[in-house]
């Protein structure tokens, strides 16, 4: 399809007024294409002999002209950092329409009724992580929102210094947070609450649609999908660094990225976000988070259910998630069924790990390749000594698997990722990028979308992180 054959759909329209806000986008001064995803694109049924046009610049700036675009920012109130802001909303994102469901979202194209003091803008820098972590997260199958383009312009925009602003066209099957129902419950409007709660179901769980249980349902769904999103950040090593209920899909997907990282050596009292003096958001206290925020869902729902139901439905949490953790984590270390012991080897392995300073994804990456020859493994850590015990409890327990050590190997390669995209990476591409040099940003997306392959000319990506970049912390300015 032609851009000027696009038109756009805005199901949230219907909902309430108080919902969201009409607004039309600022637009970036002399705009320029910097990469777009071919992927989505196709997602769209966007030709992609249009993403090199200058409409398509104008498409991702908010100007170009498409039948049906009526756009909005979406109102939502949010705890964070445990503290209720009874209202927040889209201060920067600002929405133009669905297409094959798919709702668009332009962050960083100027003010809205929920700027409060924000420019409303997003920074190079900021949205270069955004469309590059958004595509790794979707490479390692994880559940994310996703972007079709980034663009730059000569538009200045002022954080700590002068900086170049610039738009991420992100996509999504749902922009509903945890933090839009905290809006409505707080604001008591409860018809609103309903209305909302009918349209996140028919968004994200249209199966439950007529069923009489509809709202419990839709809470369970949500626990459970929220249990897998924390497993699958937890296995994979990532965090977010702001898991404010804001900041929380109501469809189970990872959004907003901010100051995340991947973690360098293995830490589970990692803080990626330097404004999180007492770790709230550390990436071992993910899990509970999740748990928290949903709790802060749970009475937002009170209104339309009975709060025991929801409570019942609540306390699955814990089981789902050491569910889905226990099943990616066995798979992580090529188990090919379960024993009771599971859980004391893989605690005793993150002890190991930590104690040694082990990088995290290298580590899984070389266990994946372990054939008895401990050579490559014990090389990874400053001492042998714990390595080797734990390998021997290792060796012990692989006997009980009925897949030979080839087979565990082919698995195995296919969960640890060779590469995820660490922040000193996304800063490489950052760094090029403010001098014009935007082929970072192109290598760094096609590993992203392909992590499990060699990409042998990035070798060197794939290793611990350098000494000096580890473990740091990232400011929440973007
Ligand atoms: P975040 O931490 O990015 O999830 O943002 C928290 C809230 O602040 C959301 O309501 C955002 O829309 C808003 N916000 C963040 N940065 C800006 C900005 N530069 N201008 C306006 N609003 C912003
Ligand atoms: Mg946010």
């Amino acid at each position: 399809m032609k851009l000027n054959e696009i038109t756009l759909d805005n199901p949230y329209l219907s909902l309430p007024s108080e919902c969201y806000d009409r607004v039309k986008p600022s637009p970036l001064n002399k705009p320029f294409l910097i990469h777009a995803n071919r992927n989505i694109a196709s997602i769209l049924d966007i030709g992609t002999d249009q993403l090199d046009t200058e409409e398509f610049v104008s498409f991702v700036n908010g100007v170009l002209p498409l039948s049906g675009f009526d756009s909005f920012a979406m109102c939502y109130a949010g705890h964070q950092f445990g503290h209720f802001v009874p209202r927040l909303g889209d201060g920067r994102a600002i929405n133009i329409g669905t297409i094959n469901r798919q709702h668009m979202q332009l962050k960083g194209a100027g003010q809205t009724k929920y700027s409060r003091s924000g420019d409303g803008r997003a920074v190079l820098r900021s949205s270069i992580r955004e469309y590059l972590m958004s595509e790794a997260m979707h490479g390692l199958g994880i559940e994310t929102t996703r972007a079709l383009a980034i663009i730059g312009s000569e538009h200045k925009v002022f954080r700590e210094l002068w900086e170049m602003g610039s738009v991420v066209l992100r996509v999504s099957p749902s922009w509903v947070r945890f933090g839009t129902f905290e809006y409505f419950a707080h604001k008591k409007l409860y018809k609103e609450l309903e209305a909302l709660a009918d349209y996140a179901i028919s968004e994200s769980y249209p199966h439950l649609q007529d069923k009489q249980d509809k709202y419990i349902l839709f809470f369970a769904e949500v626990v459970k999908k929220t249990a897998a999103l924390m497993a699958n950040w937890q296995a994979v090593g990532f965090n977010h660094g702001v898991m404010n209920t804001d900041n929380m899909s109501i469809a189970g997907l990872t959004i907003d990225y901010g100051p995340f990282a991947f973690l360098d050596a293995y830490d589970s009292g990692y803080i990626c976000n330097h404004t999180d003096r007492g770790g709230r958001y550390s990436f071992g206290n993910q899990p509970a988070v999740g748990e928290w925020n949903l709790r802060a869902l749970m009475m937002a729902l009170a209104p339309l259910v009975k709060l025991e139901r929801l409570n019942e439905v609540l306390e699955d949490y814990a089981q789902l998630y050491t569910d889905a953790y226990m099943k990616l984590m066995r798979e992580k270390i090529g188990l090919d069924k379960s024993s009771n012991d599971d859980i004391s080897l893989i605690e005793y392995l993150f002890g190991t790990l930590q104690g040694l300073a082990v990088d995290y994804t290298e580590f899984f990456r070389t266990l994946s390749k372990y054939d008895g020859d401990r050579k490559n493994l014990l090389s990874l850590g400053l001492y042998h000594k714990p390595m080797n015990e734990w390998l021997d409890s290792y060796d012990e327990r692989l006997e009980l698997n009925s897949y030979t050590q080839a087979q565990r190997k082919i698995n195995m390669l296919q969960i640890n990722p060779k590469y995820v995209l660490k922040n000193y990476m996304l800063q490489e591409a950052i760094d090029a990028a403010d001098n014009g040099d935007y082929s970072i940003v192109g290598q760094l997306f096609d590993i992203a979308q392909d992590p499990y392959s060699e990409h042998k000319e990035h070798e060197r990506w794939s290793k611990a992180t350098p000494e000096q970049h580890r473990n740091q912390k990232l400011s929440c300015s973007s």
